[in-house]
């Protein structure tokens, strides 16, 4: 047992009573990684582990601060997605278009974390650019799942949930921009939660759907998740977007009783489709909700079928357009020498794109497309405001919406590739989260005969994390 088994709550401790150094968690991650490389069959959840670069960072933050045990992580190491900016390390957002780009600036959430005491360790491997629910679209390889490594580990932070649960990081930064944080933490066994929209800057985050994007903490407990996203939340003028509210401090509410809450069961959300023991495990922590003392009332969400149409066109809408700048000159590696500027683009991207990258910039560039734009994209951002209005009804009556996170457990490595259709369909509980721009948490509630972790899906109205902590950590301390 090394310190990378342990949470960020009992490594902050050691570190105040100065009974460990940072230097000594990173080692025992490193030791970690390498015994895993050694596996049959890796987890592969690094793309970048780079020794003497984080023993850096740790330096320069225990040399500036002087005051370390004063901050909030108190020195304890964080392993980043790879589509959030690290100076001096490599950001290549798990596509071979950017695998020599070196970042010459640090993320607004990076700088936080920084400041609170927490040292960047390491670069998550994920699906290219965000875009996939398995983790098999990463140029750098699929991701396993710790708990069946013939299974994916969930995506497109396939990578950060991965090694949190396999012990292979203490807690990990991820993205969601339709479940990425949610799904890859309810299949991994671990906590994820995506805040509300506008809560932690963008700046530095690399774009995939700017509308939905957001960061949040993927960690072993959700104490952990409270205190790395009080970490890195804040208002930033660098990011229009970013809301100008407090963050209160979310580790007061965990384990905090939850008895004047009523939670919302959709019934959209436990149709058609729904894994039976996903099903049974899910009503079993609905169960544990109401003895802790919480109302029920059943919901309609009555849009949510058009869930997947209106994500799946406004994301690669705002994709096509994001991705644009990467061509070979502005961003991205120049893999031809031609003067014709057309040939350039093409080959530049023909060659630095896989497939569900190229699938999805082609998808949105002809959604936006003068004879289709009504058609599609207008149409679907009237969808998208009454799904937000759905929820905005559902709040009215209920502090909580609880759901399934996946239809369906962990699947096998390679089982839905060649059906991407299929793999779209199977983010529908997590979409609809991103559409609204609600925070939502993934707490896991138990496992399937087959050893896999199922998820709650907890959302809560805008801001309120709090309360998503509070009952996560009512179905954490009754599933452990
Ligand atoms: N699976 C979704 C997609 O491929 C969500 C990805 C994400 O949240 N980054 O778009």
């Amino acid at each position: 047992m090394g310190l990378n088994d342990l949470s960020i709550e009992k490594l902050r401790d050691l570190l105040k009573k100065k009974e460990i150094s940072v230097m000594d968690i990173v080692r025992d991650i490193e030791a970690g990684i390498a015994q895993d490389d050694k596996h049959e069959l890796p987890l592969n959840a690094y793309i970048n582990f780079d020794i003497n670069r984080i023993k850096k960072e740790a330096g320069d933050l225990i040399g500036n601060s002087g005051k370390i045990e004063n901050t909030l992580l108190k020195g304890v190491p964080i392993a980043i997605k790879d589509l959030i900016n690290v100076i001096h390390t490599p950001t290549t957002c798990g596509s071979n278009i950017l695998k020599n780009y070196v970042s010459p600036y640090d993320a607004t959430a990076i700088t936080l974390l920084k400041k609170n005491g927490g040292v960047p360790s390491g670069k998550l491997n994920m699906d290219e650019f965000a875009m996939g629910s398995s983790n098999e679209n990463s140029y750098f390889g699929a991701v396993r799942n710790p708990h069946d490594r013939s299974k994916i580990p969930g995506g497109s932070s396939g990578g950060p949930a991965s090694a949190v649960a396999g012990n292979l990081a203490v807690a990990a930064l991820g993205t969601d921009t339709g479940g990425s944080i949610r799904q890859p933490a309810s299949m991994c066994g671990v906590f994820g939660i995506k805040p509300t929209y506008g809560r932690v800057s963008r700046y530095g985050l690399v774009a995939y759907a700017s509308s939905f994007d957001q960061i949040g903490p993927i960690t072993k407990t959700v104490m952990d998740g409270a205190l790395l996203l009080e970490a890195v939340s804040g208002y930033d003028p660098k990011d229009s977007t970013s809301a100008n509210v407090e963050t209160p401090v979310f580790s007061d509410y965990v384990g905090k009783s939850i008895g004047d809450l009523t939670i919302g069961i959709p019934d959209e959300y436990f149709g058609e489709g729904l894994d039976d023991e996903v099903r049974t495990i899910v009503e079993q922590g609905i169960s544990t909700l109401k003895e802790a003392g919480t109302g029920v009332k059943r919901i309609k969400l009555s849009y949510t079928k058009y869930a997947i149409a209106t994500y799946y066109i406004i994301a690669t809408a705002e994709a096509s357009s994001n991705l644009a700048r990467f061509d070979g000159i502005r961003y991205g590696t120049r893999y031809v020498k031609t003067e014709d500027l057309e040939t350039l683009y093409k080959e530049n991207r023909s060659i630095g794109f896989g497939d569900e990258v190229k699938r999805r910039i082609l998808l949105g560039t002809f959604t936006l497309s003068s004879g289709y734009y009504d058609a599609y994209y207008l149409k679907a951002q009237k969808a998208r405001t009454l799904i937000r209005e759905d929820f905005t009804q559902a709040f009215d009556e209920v502090d909580i919406i609880v759901t399934p996170v996946s239809p369906i457990p962990a699947w096998d490595l390679g089982q839905m590739v060649d059906d991407p259709l299929q793999m779209y369909l199977s983010d529908i509980y997590t979409v609809p989260v991103n559409l609204a721009g609600l925070p939502a948490a993934s707490v896991n509630c138990g496992k399937t005969s087959g050893g896999l972790p199922v998820g709650l899906q907890l959302i809560a109205n805008h801001f309120n994390e709090s309360d998503i902590f509070r009952t996560a950590s009512v179905v954490e301390g009754k599933v452990g």
